[in-house]
C-alpha cells in the first residue's frame, strides 16, 4: 500500500477509536461480570478453557446435583474463588441458580432472542437506533432431514414473522436505499448445513441438489416478498459445494436478475482470493451484483485440526497476520471491482474496517456496508453508523441451550490474547500499534519440516478431480467383470475349483473367477517357501525394505483402482474402500521405516572389553490367514510385516476377497519381491486355511478373523504334530462386542453421529464397530429422539452410488445367519430402517435396526452378530455403565461421550477394552497414531500399525563377543 494509502488508514482508524472508545465505556460498565471473566481468561489460558468447556457442557446440567458436580471438577479451588468473587458466599443452590443466570445474561449479549418475538423486540429497536440487521438462526448441528426440515420451517415462519413486524418500523432511508436505489430491509442469513442432513461431497450432484430443493423456497419467497438472502460459509470442505449450490440457483430464471442475494468468503482461506475472482466474473457473467460479505473466518481451530488429522493441506493462513494480510488484499480486490459486486465488511477490527473506508474514499460508487456481531464491537458499530455507513448486525437467534456453542465461539474470539477488541479494550495499546499494517514477524518461516513418516491422505473428495478418478476406476471395473484370477503358484495340477464371487450390492453382478488352490498345491506351495527361507532371510534388510516402499509406492499409484473393486467386491462405500486402501499404504510405508530400526543390531550395554549386541531374525515360514473386511489393509499389514522381517509367508485371503488380494500380489512382485519369497494360496478356510495350521514347516500363524476358527487354531497349534521341530506360535486378531456410553454430559451433535459411523459404517461388518449402547437413563430419550430419525435420514443402497451411506452385507450366508438370529431373540425392535424393495431384491440387505436389551447376558448383547444392529441398554450410573460394557468375553474397542472429567478419567482406567476412545467414534484406527489390537478373547498378539507388531515375527538374539585377546582390550587405546 502506499504511504498516503496508509496515511489515509491512520486517521479514518485513529477517529474511530476515539469515538469506539467512548461508546465501549458505556457498554461495559453494565456488564462487570463479563468484564470480569474476560479479564481474568486473559490472564490464565487454562482458566480460559475450562470456563468455555464448562459453558459447552452446561445446557445438559438439568439438575444442581449435576450441575455441581460438574462445576467443581471443571475448576480448580482458587479459579472458583476468582470467579465467583463479588458474587458473596451462596449456598450450593443459591450458587447455581446465580452462575446460570449470570450466564444466561452474558448469552443474551450477544443472541438476540430464544424466538422470534424476543428477536424481533431487539431487532426493532436497533432499526429504530439506526442499524440494519440480518437474522441468523442458531441450533444444534442438523443430523437428521427431520431437524433439516425444522430449520427450514424456522426460515420460512421467521421471514413471515419478520414481515410483519417491518410494518411498525420507522422508514430509515440509510438503511433502505443505497446509490442503486431501494435495498431490502429484511435481510436473512442461511447456513446450507442446517437444511440438509446427509451433506457428502462425493456425491456432489446429489447433494447440490437435495440442498438446491430446499433453498429454492426461500429464495423464491425472498424475490416475492423482498427479503435480502446470503448464504453463510462454513467448513471448509463444503466451501465449493456451496458456493457451486450459490451460483447455479442464481442462474435460475426465476432468481437471475434479482440482485439481492449475498455469500460469504473468509479470508483466513488460502483459496480466498481465487473464489472472490470466481465470484466477480460469475457477476460480470450474470451481469447483476451480488453482496460479498469479507470475514476472516470462524472456524480457525476446527480447519487446522481437522486438516492435521487427515493429512490434508491446511486449508486456512496459519498465522493470524496472513490473514489480515490477505484480508487486505481481498479488500483492495472487491472495491477495484465495485461496479461489479456490493461490497460487506464483517470485521470488528478497526485497522481492516479503516481500510475499507480508505478505499471508498478511492471508490465512491462503491457499495459499502459493515456488519457486526450483535453484541460484539458495539463501540465500532456506533462509530460507524455516527458517520453515517450502513451498519448491519448478524443477530442470532435461537434457543440459549443450542446457542451456547456459538456463544463460546464468540467468546473464544473475544478473549483470544491476538484479538483485536481485546487489545483496544483491556490493553490499551497504542493506535499506533493498533493500526499498524499486518506484517509478519521477520523470522517466519513457513513449517516445512517432513518427518520421514506420514499418513497417507485419503482421496479429499471435494476436488473434483478426485471424484472424477473415482468413477473412473469404477466404470473400469465393470468393463472387465468377470475378471480371471488365475492361479500364480508353481502348480503340479490343475486348480481344483474355480471361485465366482458376486457383488454383494447387485447379486447378479459375477465380479470375478478366481482359481482356488487344492490342498495338494497349498502343500507344495508350503515345501516351496520352507526351502526358500535360508535365500530370502540372506537378502539384506535394505533390498527387502525398498521393495516394501516400492509397494508402497505403487499402491499409492493405483490407489483408485484399489478402492474403487472394493466397492464391487465386498461393498463398501467410496471413503470406507478409500480410507482401507489408504491404510494399506501406511502399513507398508511404516512397517518398512520400522524394520529398518530394528534390522541395525543394538548395542544393550557397553562395559569396557566386552560387547553385547541384540540381533533380530526372522523365524521361517509364516501363514497369514486374512478376513475380507478390510481386504487390503489387515491383508497387506498381515504380510508385508513377516516378509519385510525376511521370514517366508503363506498368503491365504478370505474367500469373499481373492480378487483385492490377488491384484496385491500382483503388486509385490511388480515391487520386486521374488516370487519364492511368498505363496498366493487363495481358497476355502477349512481346507487351505486349515492345512496350513497343521503344516508342520509352518512356524507362525498370524490370523485374523472371527473367535470360533481363531479358538480352533488356537487349539490345534498346542500339540506338536508329527515332524515338527519347534512350538508354533500363533497371533491371532479376533471378534468385538464393543460398546459406546453415553453420559448425561455428552455432547449429541458429536454422539449421534459418532455412534452412527461406529455402529454401521460398512453395515457394522468391522471388528471395531459398535453394537452394543448402554446409555445412562437420563439421557435415553433425548438421545433415541435425534439418532432415530439420524439414522432414518442414511441413504440405503448400492455402494458405487457415492450418495449411499450403507449398502448390502457381504454375502448370503451372511444375511441369513444375521437374519435367523434377530429371528430367535426375544430382546424388543425399537427400530428398523425401510428398505426399497428393488434393493432388497437384488442385494443381501440387512436393516439397520436398534433393540432394547433386558439383559446385559442376551445373546444380543454378547455374541458378534457383524451387522448393522445395535443392542441398546440403559444404566442408572457411570459405574454401572462401565460394568455392563466390561461385561464381555470380548475386548476390542470401547467408547464414551462424556464432558465430565470425572467419569472421562474412570473410563479410561477401568474400560477392558484395546482401543478405547473418548467423544469420537470408535473405529478407523489410523496406523502409528492408534495401534490397533484388542484384549480377552478379541486378541492375542501385539497391536498393529506400530513398531512392537514386526518383533512378533522376529527371534532376538543376543551375541555377546568378549574383546579382550590376552589382556589387550582395543577401546583403551583408541
Ligand atoms: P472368518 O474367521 O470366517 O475367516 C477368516 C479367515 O479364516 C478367512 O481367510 C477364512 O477363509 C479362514 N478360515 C475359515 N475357517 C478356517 C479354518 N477352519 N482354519 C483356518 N482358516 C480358516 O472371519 P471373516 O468372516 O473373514 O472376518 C470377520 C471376523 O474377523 C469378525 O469376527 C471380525 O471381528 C474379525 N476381525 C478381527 C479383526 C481384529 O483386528 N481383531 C480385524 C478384522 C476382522
Amino acid at each position: 500500500m502506499s504511504q498516503e494509502f496508509e496515511k489515509e488508514v491512520f486517521k479514518i482508524g485513529s477517529e474511530l477509536l476515539k469515538e469506539s472508545a467512548k461508546q465501549n465505556q458505556l457498554f461495559f460498565k453494565k456488564n462487570w461480570w463479563y468484564q470480569k471473566i474476560l479479564s481474568l481468561t486473559m490472564q490464565r489460558q487454562s482458566l480460559k478453557t475450562n470456563l468455555f468447556r464448562f459453558i459447552d457442557v452446561l445446557p445438559n446440567l438439568s439438575t444442581d446435583e449435576q450441575f455441581l458436580s460438574h462445576w467443581n471438577e471443571y475448576f480448580k479451588e482458587d479459579e472458583l474463588r476468582f470467579i465467583t468473587s463479588g458474587l458473596g458466599s451462596l449456598a450450593p443452590s443459591l450458587l447455581v441458580k446465580t452462575i446460570r443466570s449470570q450466564i444466561t445474561q452474558v448469552a443474551r449479549m450477544f443472541i438476540t432472542g430464544s424466538n422470534p418475538e424476543e428477536s424481533l423486540k431487539v431487532i426493532s429497536k436497533n432499526w429504530e437506533r439506526g442499524f440494519a440487521f440480518s437474522l441468523d438462526i442458531l441450533g444444534e448441528e442438523t443430523l437428521s432431514e427431520k431437524e433439516a426440515e425444522v430449520y427450514f420451517q424456522a426460515y420460512l415462519s421467521a421471514m413471515e414473522q419478520l414481515k410483519q413486524a417491518q410494518k411498525n418500523w420507522p422508514y430509515q432511508k440509510a438503511l433502505q436505499t443505497d446509490a442503486e436505489g431501494e435495498i431490502p430491509s429484511l435481510n436473512l442469513s442461511v447456513k446450507a448445513s442446517a437444511l440438509f442432513s446427509q451433506v457428502k461431497v462425493e456425491a456432489w450432484d446429489y447433494s447440490k441438489e437435495q440442498i438446491k430443493k430446499r433453498f429454492r423456497p426461500l429464495f423464491q419467497k425472498a424475490v416475492k416478498e423482498f427479503f435480502f438472502i446470503n448464504m453463510d460459509m462454513e467448513y471448509y470442505h463444503h466451501k465449493d459445494l456451496y458456493m457451486e449450490i450459490f451460483k447455479e440457483l442464481l442462474m435460475e430464471e426465476e432468481f437471475k436478475n434479482y440482485p439481492h442475494f449475498g455469500i460469504v468468503v473468509q479470508a483466513y482461506l488460502r483459496e480466498s482470493l481465487e473464489d472472490l475472482q470466481g465470484l466477480i466474473d460469475f457477476c460480470k457473467k450474470r451481469k447483476q451484483k451480488i453482496t460479498i460479505r469479507l470475514v476472516k473466518g470462524a472456524y480457525w481451530d476446527s480447519e487446522f485440526l481437522m486438516s492435521q488429522q487427515k493429512n490434508w493441506p491446511i486449508p486456512v493462513w496459519t498465522k493470524k497476520e496472513e490473514t489480515d494480510l490477505n484480508f487486505e488484499k481481498a479488500l483492495a480486490l472487491l472495491f477495484k471491482e465495485s461496479k461489479h459486486v456490493k461490497i460487506a465488511v464483517g470485521s470488528h477490527n478497526t485497522r481492516s474496517v479503516a481500510c475499507a473506508l480508505a478505499h471508498h474514499k478511492n471508490y465512491p460508487e462503491a457499495q459499502l456496508e459493515f456488519q457486526f456481531l450483535y453484541g460484539m464491537a458495539e463501540g465500532l458499530a456506533q462509530a460507524l453508523k455516527q458517520r453515517g455507513c450502513l451498519t448491519r448486525l448478524y443477530c442470532a437467534m435461537g434457543e440459549l441451550i443450542p446457542g451456547m456453542s456459538y456463544l463460546v465461539r464468540r467468546l473464544l474470539e473475544n478473549s483470544a490474547n491476538q484479538s483485536f477488541i481485546l487489545n483496544s479494550l483491556m490493553k490499551k495499546e497504542s493506535p499506533e500499534k493498533l493500526l499498524a499494517p499486518p506484517a509478519l514477524p521477520a523470522d517466519f518461516q513457513q513449517d516445512s519440516k517432513k518427518e520421514s513418516f506420514s499418513n497417507f491422505p485419503a482421496p479429499d473428495f471435494s476436488k473434483k478431480q478426485n471424484r472424477e478418478l473415482f468413477q473412473k476406476a469404477l466404470v473400469g471395473w465393470e468393463k472387465q467383470f468377470p475378471v480371471q484370477a488365475p492361479l500364480l503358484v508353481k502348480s503340479p495340477a490343475s486348480p481344483s475349483s474355480f471361485f465366482s464371487r458376486e457383488n454383494p450390492n447387485q447379486k447378479q453382478q459375477i465380479i470375478s473367477k478366481t482359481a482356488f488352490v487344492n490342498r495338494e498345491q497349498a502343500l507344495k506351495a508350503v515345501g516351496d517357501c520352507h526351502e526358500f527361507f535360508p535365500k530370502w532371510r540372506a537378502v539384506s534388510s535394505s533390498k527387502r525394505v525398498a521393495y516394501l516402499k516400492k509397494t508402497a509406492e505403487l499402491l499409492k499409484d493405483s490407489f483408485f483402482h484399489f478402492a474403487s473393486l472394493q466397492v464391487y467386491e465386498v461393498g463398501k462405500t467410496w471413503e470406507e474402500a478409500s480410507a482401507d486402501v489408504a491404510e494399506a499404504i501406511d502399513f507398508c510405508s511404516f512397517y518398512a521405516d520400522s524394520y529398518e530400526r530394528l534390522s541395525v543390531p543394538q548395542l544393550t550395554d557397553k562395559v569396557a572389553g566386552e560387547e553385547s549386541f541384540l540381533r533380530q531374525e526372522p523365524i521361517g515360514c509364516v501363514a497369514v490367514i486374512a478376513p475380507w473386511n478390510f481386504p487390503l489393509a489387515i491383508l497387506t499389514g498381515m504380510l508385508t510385516a513377516p516378509l519385510v522381517c525376511g521370514n517366508t509367508v503363506l498368503i491365504k485371503p478370505a474367500e469373499q476377497s481373492s480378487l483385492t488380494a490377488y491384484e496385491l500380489v500382483k503388486v509385490l512382485l511388480k515391487a520386486g519381491f521374488p516370487p519364492e519369497s511368498f505363496a498366493f494360496l487363495p481358497g476355502k478356510g477349512e481346507e487351505i486355511g486349515k492345512a496350513l495350521v497343521e503344516e508342520p514347516r509352518v512356524s507362525i500363524i498370524s490370523f485374523t478373523g472371527s473367535l470360533e476358527v481363531g479358538q480352533g487354531i488356537f487349539n490345534k497349534i498346542s500339540s506338536l504334530s508329527k515332524g515338527q521341530g519347534n512350538f508354533k506360535k500363533a497371533i491371532l486378531e479376533m471378534g468385538g462386542k464393543n460398546a459406546i456410553v453415553i453420559d448425561s454430559s455428552a455432547d449429541l451433535d458429536l454422539a449421534v453421529k459418532g455412534v452412527i459411523e461406529s455402529a454401521f459404517g460398512f453395515q457394522g461388518q468391522k471388528c471395531s464397530a459398535c453394537s452394543r449402547v448402554i446409555i445412562l437413563e437420563d439421557i435415553y430419550k433425548k438421545f433415541i429422539s435425534r439418532w432415530i430419525p439420524a439414522i432414518e435420514s442414511l441413504v440405503i443402497g448400492e455402494t458405487k452410488n457415492p450418495e449411499s451411506s450403507l449398502g448390502a452385507l457381504v454375502d448370503e450366508a451372511s444375511a441369513k445367519r444375521i437374519k435367523n438370529f434377530l429371528q430367535n431373540q426375544k430382546e424388543s425392535l425399537i427400530y428398523s430402517s425401510p428398505i426399497e424393495k428393488e434393493f432388497a431384491n437384488q442385494a443381501h440387505v440387512i436393516a439397520p435396526s436398534l433393540y432394547l436389551s433386558e439383559s446385559p447376558h442376551s445373546d444380543l448383547m454378547q455374541e458378534e452378530l457383524f451387522a448393522p444392529v445395535v443392542s441398546c441398554y440403559k444404566v442408572k450410573t457411570m459405574e454401572q455403565a462401565i460394568e455392563i460394557l466390561n461385561e464381555s468375553k470380548f475386548g476390542l474397542t470401547a467408547g464414551l461421550y462424556s464432558r465430565h472429567p470425572g467419569h472421562i478419567e474412570l473410563f479410561k482406567s477401568q474400560s477392558e477394552a484395546g482401543n478405547v476412545y473418548i467423544n469420537r467414534n470408535c473405529t478407523g484406527a489410523v496406523v502409528k497414531r492408534h495401534p490397533f489390537g484388542g484384549r480377552k478373547r478379541s486378541g492375542l498378539g501385539s497391536k498393529a500399525g506400530q513398531a512392537d507388531y514386526l518383533k512378533q515375527f522376529l527371534q532376538a538374539k543376543v551375541v555377546t563377543e568378549n574383546q579382550m585377546r590376552r589382556g589387550f582390550s582395543p577401546e583403551l587405546f583408541e
